[in-house]
């Protein structure tokens, strides 16, 4: 049934600090909607989906507990919304006036944006990574210890710097060389592989969200540095208000 539709624009990859936006239900199936285009980021490279809410035009407010890819298409993205049986069921066709919970999402992109920093200061493979509200954690295979203090260091200090981030599209061929998660392709969305570069200091094949500047990061600490297997170290950070 949803053959017809080829895809949910993706507006949170080029408009990541867009709250809020009007949409159009293209496709209802049991409590998962399907828009013709969204600021709803879906579960993906370790960063969680995106909660809000959608109101109807009769002021019904639907809440949206997860936002992930369809897997076998996934440039669908589908909107889990909470059902309460009393009420008539969305249908394709309404529009919505989206709005994300945007203290979450910032915080994902901050960590997820500091998560860059961190792999950059790690020439390893990247074999993990989980990015939440108030901490995230990178796995690299690396043999080597590392001492945390001095990671906090250096991540606070690219913080500081205030580096400028971007991103741009570009072929898949193109970047083999540049990515650093093993096991997992980069993402290919409409033949294009979308890049993610901090100025001067990271620059790597990412679908997530990002904030435009290192600066709003803000102060981070490197909690721990666990050796999980023979090659496997997990770094985990939160930020310093969270340990003060
Ligand atoms: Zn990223």
């Amino acid at each position: 049934m949803t053959a017809a539709i080829k895809s949910t624009e993706p507006c949170f990859n080029d408009e990541p600090y867009t709250r809020a936006l009007e949409a159009t239900i293209l496709h209802v199936d049991g409590d998962q909607l399907l828009l013709d285009r969204t600021i709803f980021y879906p579960t993906g490279g370790g960063q969680p989906g995106d909660t809000g809410t959608l109101t109807l035009a009769d002021g019904r407010q639907l809440t949206v507990t997860d936002t992930a890819r369809d897997p076998d298409n996934p440039e669908l993205i589908w909107h889990r919304v909470a059902t309460d049986d009393t009420d008539d069921a969305p249908h394709p066709g309404q529009a919505v006036h989206c709005e994300i919970d945007w203290d979450r999402r910032y915080r994902h992109m901050r960590m997820h944006t500091c998560l860059h920093l961190l792999c950059s200061l790690i020439d390893a493979p990247v074999t993990g990574c989980s990015i939440a509200a108030d901490k995230g954690r990178l796995d690299f295979d690396l043999p080597d210890p590392v001492d945390r203090i001095i990671v906090t260091e250096k991540l606070n200090h690219l913080i500081h710097q205030g580096l400028d981030v971007r991103h741009f599209y570009t072929e898949p061929e193109s970047i083999a060389s540049l990515v650093r998660t093993e096991a997992v392709s980069p993402p290919v969305l409409q033949g294009a592989v979308r890049m993610v570069e901090v100025t001067g200091t990271d620059l790597q094949p990412c679908g997530g969200t990002h904030v435009q500047n290192t600066r709003e990061i803000g102060p981070v600490i490197c909690t721990k540095i666990q050796k999980k297997s023979k090659t496997n170290r997990r770094f985990s950070l939160t930020w310093q208000d969270n340990v003060a």
